[in-house]
């Protein structure tokens, strides 16, 4: 599916203002799939009617394409656009990754001249990154003054996000002057924002009219936190005493890997904060988290324990911090140069002490040990090293194929986590789109396989037919006439010959077909079918726990068949 973007701002004003005489008592319909009972109607079409949004044509129909993600650099015109503003005009480009001149860059130089993007360190700003929760709350804080100083005297309304968090301060800005929400009790800082979510917060900075209800600013300041801490159980009571004699002082529950301030330790009970006030709970199910990276460093460098000579294979590293910062020297009293965020793989050119010398991007710089993962030598070397994008299908509010309550994306999700586990374990580098029950879209799924540079992307179905008859196995790969198939043909009969035999699957064979994820990747990129939802005994083997574990060794193999031969 190609997008096409054919209408410029002056234009649309031009074509609503004719719109607009015609028709001046009502709402416009701007967007074929945008109809008036849609959830953010109306905010979409104030922002189209202001000129800030745009739409997509395709086959005649006017799109607004609410799931896909907003990028950085759609943000910023965006923003400029909202705030009345105008581009500037130059032949300089402040940023490595955009070129001088162009309408991109007039918005973007505009909008950091503004102040309204954090400032990156290393030049780049990333223009075709997905815009984030966190940066959303960031500049529509900045574009809109909203009042950041009230807002961080107030506890963090969500579970993981405390006061020591990045853009905690204009987190809470967004969630306390209604913009915000979060869902569940969360915030997803790292989620990227849809056009959806991104008109709908726009519209609520830019007028009252749509702002949500105000939430009651907290009956007491929570401030001062002294650490953080990380729940480790599901369900744990948080209560307005140190007391766990009755239920009456439960004021809610907290769950693994929940992230709560925390300001005192006594008698068994931590006092933390809980969504805006103070609550305790028991501090054997709470672990302390270190939230400063440098925190807990022994700077001293000692002996070198690798060097990077010829015959030694070169050692890579994962950043497992958000953000991990690369300073010119091994300690923490050197200039932070750049910063690396999660999951970045590095080449590691020498470790001292906890220090690690790195070269990435032509920069040599070191970063702390305890921040990265060493991917070791024990590795298979067939697939250490390699890059592979795992793609659960499906996900969220889309379960995929359903059968009473078994769901396509459950299944997949679990198959997933599987073959993810198995690769790393043999020393590839796997990312997966998604890691629980989210949607990321498939414009977001494909965007996400080409940031991280995969060497083969393998999607991951579950097939569903009228028929209860219908079975096997089936395994698709995409590749246009005249282009050279051998790399995608080899990925899916591999996987699909793997799955045929460990699980005694008919054989629906390989297919040549262009399905979003694997016509738009831009790497060998393959979908597989393990078996039909609707066929009880195909159904049978992907959810008994052997046959599930059978389903992941087999793509694995599969995997690993295919790298030895590429
Ligand atoms: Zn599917």
């Amino acid at each position: 599916m190609l997008l096409k973007k054919i209408i410029n701002s002056s234009l649309i004003i031009l074509s609503l203002m004719v719109f607009v005489l015609a028709d001046q008592a009502n709402a416009s319909q701007n967007y074929s799939d945008i109809p008036s009972n849609h959830a953010a109607y109306k905010e979409i079409n104030f922002l189209t009617n202001l000129g800030v949004l745009n739409g997509y044509e395709e086959n005649g129909k006017m799109l607004y394409k609410p799931e896909i993600a907003v990028t950085r650099a759609e943000a910023a015109n965006m923003l400029i656009i909202a705030l009345g503003q105008s581009p500037l005009t130059g032949s300089t480009s402040s940023f490595s990754d955009i070129n001088a001149g162009t309408s991109e860059s007039g918005y973007i130089e505009k909008a950091v001249e503004l102040g309204l993007f954090p400032t990156t360190s290393n030049g780049e700003f990333r223009p075709n990154e997905p815009l984030t929760y966190e940066e959303v709350s960031y500049i529509l804080t900045k574009a809109f003054n909203l009042n950041t100083k009230e807002a961080s005297t107030y506890g963090s309304p969500f579970l993981d996000v405390t006061s020591k968090s990045k853009f905690f301060e204009y987190i809470n800005a967004a969630f306390y002057n209604g913009i915000t929400q979060g869902e569940n009790g969360y915030y997803c800082p790292n989620k990227s924002v849809t056009r959806e979510e991104f008109a709908l917060f726009l519209a609520r900075a830019k007028s009252k009219t749509y702002r949500l209800k105000l939430p009651a600013a907290p009956t007491a300041r929570v401030t001062g936190a002294k650490g953080q801490a990380v729940v480790s159980v599901n369900d744990l009571n948080v209560r307005s005493t140190p007391n766990s004699s009755s239920k009456a002082n439960i004021i809610g529950r907290v769950n693994k890997a929940d992230i709560l301030d925390t300001f005192a330790t006594s008698s068994g009970w931590v006092k933390v904060a809980y969504k805006g006030r103070y609550g305790y709970v028991s501090n054997k199910y709470v672990k302390n988290k270190t939230v400063k990276e440098d925190r807990s460093l022994n700077s001293t460098p000692t002996k070198v324990i690798h060097s990077n000579d010829s015959s030694s294979p070169t050692i890579q590293a994962s950043v497992t911090t958000d953000s991990l910062n690369i300073r010119s020297g091994a300690g923490t009293s050197y200039k932070v140069i750049g910063k690396l965020s999660y999951g970045t793989n590095i080449n590691v050119d020498s470790i001292s002490g906890n220090w690690i010398k790195i070269t990435y991007n032509g920069v040599t710089g070191y970063v702390s040990k305890t921040y990265v993962k060493l991917l070791n030598q024990t590795d298979n070397l067939t697939l250490k090293n390699k890059i592979i994008i795992l793609d659960a299908g499906h996900g969220g509010k889309d379960p995929g194929a359903t059968k009473g309550s078994i769901y396509e994306k459950n299944i997949t999700l679990t198959i997933t986590n599987l073959v993810v586990q198995k690769l790393e374990e043999a020393g590839a580098t796997v990312f997966a789109t998604r890691i629980g029950d989210t949607y990321p879209s498939l414009e977001q799924r494909v965007a996400f396989a080409k940031s991280k540079n995969g060497n083969a992307f393998v999607s991951i179905h579950v097939n569903a037919a009228a028929s209860a008859a219908a079975s096997g196995t089936e395994t698709y790969y995409y590749v246009k006439a005249n282009e050279d198939d051998r790399k995608d043909k080899y990925l899916a009969s591999a996987i699909n010959n793997e799955i045929v035999e460990n699980l005694d699957m008919r054989d629906r064979g390989i297919k040549n077909y262009p399905y979003y994820v694997i016509k738009n990747t831009s790497m060998p990129s393959v979908l597989v079918e393990l078996g039909f939802i609707t066929n009880s005994n195909d159904l049978l083997k992907m959810t008994t726990d052997k046959n599930i574990d059978l389903y992941a060794t087999s793509i694995y193999n599969g995997i690993e068949q295919y790298f030895s031969k590429y």
